[in-house]
């Protein structure tokens, strides 16, 4: 079932149907936009994503603080009390951990560490995977925790799957975990792209004369402050801009020189507009232990900006740049300030190179392939589309009979497809997609339905209103029978003679195609007329000359009285109803059943194989263009009596009437109710595809459309409109029934087809 949680999985429009993702990060989302935010406003489309940070000392009980990015990500900070104790806050963090995730439902989460320091409170939750992105050798940072290494060696012991951001990073991290990916950082180049153009500059930075190279990124133990101090000196011709947060160094041991601009830290967004107003980009980095991993995300930000860049020899720029157009590489104040004059003399439109470089670090791209990494086997065997008769036999054949993890997903608020039925506001059990009433020859399907029903025998019985030879008004039988013919000629035939006075009426066809060739061929002209031209007119929006013979087929005429309107051997509802009957068969710990949820909204990594039971040409996207289906607009109303018709459904062939028929439910059903419901359906070219509609052009059409489904052999396609066929409910119980078969089936002999199944 869909969770929620504050609006979780469906939030914004997204989808997060691959569960939820824990982030244990010991930066603060809001420090600078980098690597954890690029790769998680990136998962937030498919995951619920949890940013973790590090606690928040306050007076207050221990507490969740949490509040959503605009990208959706929620950034989850807990409030410790003050009075730090190690052990007693792992405790309230565990604690704190294990009450967010009660929130969430369903399959363990994926979890994300940056900092293996969480595993401290974090350490008794099993993730799925557990996912280790390192992007430092956070230990040789200044003020490391000590222990870091020691914890670093429990998370890779934990971990399922290592990223490192930088090839230094990956070769000392492969012999520590047999699943480690490099993935260097990528570029947002949309992002930084407008710089290379006109933007406007940011007040701070107006007054600041050219020609100008700049600095993005956090200011730490990691700049080589003597080196820029030395460069500033060396070139009072040259501004330096600097932007970003101080962290962990003392401002006031910041260099400082009428050429040195520390602007303090920008919003990610703000950032193009500086970098546009710049002719370079540095990267003024201390070789030290604290830089020997890095990889800096800064380099191709610069690229994608315009700018050339200038950089100490920090082991991963070389390796990664050393030969890209606009980057120069400098050791020592000296040869900086000779590569930055280099840099700086480059023609405006240099950057054009760099792009095909830049494509292929992507963040979506990144993503794309860490999430291929990270995404679980698949949660479903089958999803099955449509929770009608199609798709719920065939939840049900493989979850029970073959064990499989089936989702069914519905766009409709219920189960049933177009057999639903339900109780109107009067208490009256209606169909509210038009009378259904089961019937069948076939006892395979008669006792599988009667594994999840009891019946009440039924035989259904119709009456067409027309206007008789002799100038009556009467409601006759249908299908036409000896009644029928007596009643609409007044004559007083035996069986036998009915057959006769038919046969001199009928006018046969040299071949039967059409519906009318097969009514007219049988009745002749007279109760042609009087009870299919009108009727089918309305019905199908066309006359019986121009759909095919097995439409009229499906009302046979008899010389008999029996005025049953089918005969076939099994003749029953539901006793409970059809709703009852699906929610039985839907009852099973393997199924799933997600309503109002689009097929187009599902992860297909969610599933292994597809049951599609909607219409053909829409999972085609219309590629041959639509379908022609019929459909129907069903009014219902209710009246305070017992009964009101002679028998469940009236026809109305009049072309005058707008209605073809009228349906009284407790005449079906046998519920005992002080009031009564009835359905009028009126055609309609526009609305819910019902009926596919038999013509030699459309089976044509459709034929294109089966190839293409023959074709997409991971899709099964079952049911009325994933076929396109004028299916009664006990053809599509047994095509679905002959599908399983044949999905399960372990020898081609055990093969049946649909027409053996139905029959
Ligand atoms: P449906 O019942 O149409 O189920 C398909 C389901 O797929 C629908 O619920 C739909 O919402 C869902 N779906 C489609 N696309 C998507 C998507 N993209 N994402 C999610 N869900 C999707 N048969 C009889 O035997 N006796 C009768 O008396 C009888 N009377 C009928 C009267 C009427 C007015 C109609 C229209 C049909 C009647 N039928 C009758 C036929 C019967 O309704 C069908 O044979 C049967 O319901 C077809 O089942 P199905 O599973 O193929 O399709
Ligand atoms: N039909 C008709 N007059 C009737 C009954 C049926 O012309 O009184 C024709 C009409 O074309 C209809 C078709 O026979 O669409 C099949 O009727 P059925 O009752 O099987 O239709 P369904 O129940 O599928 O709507």
């Amino acid at each position: 079932m869909l969770h929620n949680w504050t609006e979780g999985w469906t939030q914004n429009g997204m989808v997060q149907d691959r569960g939820t993702l824990i982030c244990f990060s010991h930066l603060r989302w809001d420090f600078v936009f980098q690597r954890p935010q690029h790769l998680l406003t990136r998962a937030v489309h498919t995951h619920q994503v949890f940013y973790w940070e590090e606690p928040i000392l306050t007076d207050g009980l221990p507490a969740l603080s949490r509040r959503q990015t605009p990208e959706g990500v929620w950034v989850i900070q807990p409030l410790l009390p003050l009075e730090p104790d190690y052990a007693i806050d792992n405790a309230r963090l565990r604690a704190l951990l294990d009450g967010l995730l009660t929130e969430t439902e369903g399959r363990p989460p994926i979890l994300w560490f940056y900092t293996p320091s969480a595993l401290a409170f974090a350490g008794h939750l099993h993730g799925a995977p557990t996912v280790y992105d390192c992007m430092d050798e956070l230990s040789a940072f200044a003020m490391a925790d000590p222990g870091l290494p020691l914890q670093e060696r429990a998370l890779l012991s934990r971990a399922d799957v290592v990223f490192t951001g930088g090839a230094s990073l990956h070769a000392a991290k492969r012999a520590m975990h047999a699943n480690v990916h490099l993935f260097p950082s990528g570029v947002d180049t949309a992002h930084f792209a407008p710089a290379r153009g006109i933007l406007p500059e940011p007040a701070d930075q107006v007054g600041i004369p050219h020609p100008r190279a700049g600095f993005f990124g956090v200011i730490d133990e990691r700049i080589d402050l003597s080196l820029l101090a030395e460069v500033a000196r060396a070139r009072p011709d040259v501004q330096f801009v600097l932007i970003g947060p101080t962290a962990k160094i003392d401002e006031a041991a910041l260099p400082q020189a009428p050429n040195l601009h520390w602007l303090g830290p920008k919003p990610y967004a703000a950032l193009p507009a500086y970098a546009a107003h710049w002719q370079a980009g540095l990267m003024p980095f201390a070789l030290n232990a604290s830089t020997k991993f890095i990889s800096p995300t800064k380099t191709p930000e610069y690229l994608a900006a315009g700018l050339p860049v200038v950089s100490t020899p920090i082991t991963d720029v070389v390796a990664q740049y050393q030969a890209v157009e606009g980057v120069f590489i400098a050791n020592g104040a000296p040869a900086f300030s000779v590569a930055l004059d280099r840099a700086l003399a480059l023609p405006p439109d240099w950057a054009t190179g760099v792009d095909r470089a830049l494509a292929a670090m992507s963040w979506d791209g990144i993503w794309a392939r860490m999430s291929a990494l990270i995404t679980p086997a698949p949660v479903y065997d089958v999803l099955i589309v449509g929770a009608g008769f199609a798709g719920a036999v065939l939840a049900e054949r493989l979850a029970a009979g073959a064990g499989q993890r089936v989702l069914v997903v519905d766009r409709r608020p219920h189960i049933g497809g177009n057999a639903y039925d339900c109780q109107d506001a009067a208490g009256v059990l209606i169909h509210p997609y038009g009378p259904h009433i089961f019937h069948t020859n076939s006892a395979r399907v008669f006792e599988y339905l009667s594994r999840f029903t009891s019946w009440r025998p039924y035989e259904h019985r119709v009456r067409a209103q027309v206007r008789t030879r002799v100038g009556t008004d009467e409601q006759l039988p249908v299908p036409i029978n000896r009644t029928t013919v007596n009643r609409f000629f007044g004559v007083s035939l035996t069986e036998a003679e009915v057959a006769g006075f038919l046969a001199a009426r009928a006018q046969p066809a040299q071949e039967v195609r059409t519906s009318a060739d097969v009514v007219l061929g049988t009745v002749g002209p007279e109760l042609y007329r009087a009870f299919f031209q009108g009727y089918t007119q309305k019905q199908w929006g066309l006359d019986p000359s121009e759909l095919d013979r097995s439409v009229t087929a499906r009302v046979p005429t008899r010389t008999s009285d029996d005025d049953r309107y089918f005969l076939d051997q099994y003749q029953a509802m539901p006793a409970e109803g059809y709703t009852q009957l699906f929610e039985r068969m839907l009852d099973h710990p393997n199924i799933t059943v997600r309503l109002e949820t689009d097929f187009s909204s599902i992860d297909p990594a969610s599933y292994d194989r597809l049951i599609y039971t909607g219409p053909v040409d829409a999972y085609f996207g219309y590629r041959y263009g639509p379908l022609p289906y019929r459909s129907l607009r069903f009014e219902h109303t209710t009246h305070a009596a017992n009964i009101i018709q002679d028998v469940a459904v009236i026809n109305y062939p009049d072309p005058a009437v707008a209605h073809t028929r009228v349906t009284e439910f407790k005449q079906l059903t046998g519920q005992a109710h002080p009031h009564t419901s009835l359905c009028t359906e009126y055609p309609a070219a526009e609305g819910d595809p019902y009926y596919p509609i038999p013509r030699p052009e459309n089976a044509e059409l459709y034929r294109k459309y089966q190839a293409l489904a023959d074709a997409t052999s991971a899709v099964t396609f079952v049911g009325r409109l994933a076929t396109y066929k004028y299916y009664n409910m006990d053809q599509v119980i047994a095509q679905a029934l002959a599908t399983y078969d044949r999905m399960t089936a372990s020898t081609a002999g055990s093969q049946r087809s649909v027409a053996e199944a139905a029959d």
